[in-house]
């Protein structure tokens, strides 16, 4: 896609739109890009629009909490269909959603890593690609910023590709390479290179928490890796070589279309 003549001026209220989309690399976009090309395009070009789905609504509540009470208020009357029963009492999933705000709330030493301005958007071009960042709580006092995650299990482990081995789950979805190009973002922004943490609330009843601290040194991985897959993604982005299909997504389940057999050796690669 090629760049349009004016760059957006990116705001609250367009951040995640198919423009802001088309003119920004963003990390969930990259992510996505990785995942499956040919979904990624299609939502892009605004063909494919993906299912609303209860995680990426709990999220979406979850942070508000953080936010303020308009905010938390809006998101529970926008999606009261998915978060209120009948009776009036929550789903199970939003439940467990109140029981993680209610356990970062009750934590000083949360409450304080979180402490901060709230959903700050930034731009920066990186690897000569604009990419844009919204920044869960950022502090300049302290020059950190923290993002907020919600997981299963701190200690549980993931089988990933990526870094050939056993990692947490903030390898797992990617969370330190987020990290680093927020760092990178900020930084070419004021200059400064912020600290970034993550608070993590489970969905286990009761909770469990942690403040979570990176070694410098796995951002340089990050950004590494960042850039060798970049150039790939913005050739696939321009449309000058043809999306890879994943075959797994909902995107390519719908539009499958079957040529050839498969070897069993394939199902589990
Ligand atoms: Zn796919």
């Amino acid at each position: 896609m090629a760049m349009t003549e004016q760059a957006l001026n990116l705001q609250q209220t367009n951040y995640h739109s198919t423009d802001a989309d088309q003119q920004y690399m963003s990390v969930s976009q990259f992510k996505n890009w990785l995942d499956c090309e040919a979904r990624t395009l299609a939502e892009i070009k605004g063909d494919y629009v993906p299912p609303i789905s209860t995680p990426l609504i709990v999220g979406t509540y979850v942070h508000a909490a953080f936010e303020n009470q308009e905010t938390f208020r809006s998101i529970e009357e926008q999606y009261s269909d998915m978060i209120f029963k009948k009776n009036g009492s929550k789903y199970a999933d939003f439940e467990t959603a109140d029981r993680m705000i209610d356990t970062i709330k009750q934590d000083d030493f949360a409450m304080f890593a979180m402490d901060g301005e709230k959903e700050k958007i930034y731009t920066a071009d990186l690897f000569g690609v604009p990419w844009k960042i919204k920044v869960d709580s950022i502090n300049h006092d302290r020059k950190s910023f923290t993002d907020l995650k919600t997981t299963q299990d701190l200690y549980k482990r993931y089988w990933s590709k990526k870094y050939e081995g056993f990692t947490s789950f903030v390898e797992a979805w990617d969370y330190v390479l987020q990290m680093a190009i927020y760092r990178e973002v900020i930084a070419k922004n004021t200059g400064e290179a912020y600290t970034p943490y993550i608070v993590a609330a489970t969905k286990e009843s009761p909770s469990n928490k942690a403040v979570l601290h990176f070694e410098p040194s796995r951002f340089d991985f990050e950004l590494e890796y960042t850039e060798a897959q970049l150039e790939h993604i913005m050739n696939v982005k321009n449309e000058e070589v043809p999306p890879r299909r994943c075959e797994q997504c909902s995107y390519c389940r719908s539009t499958k279309k079957l040529t050839n057999t498969m070897e069993i050796g394939d199902l589990i690669y």
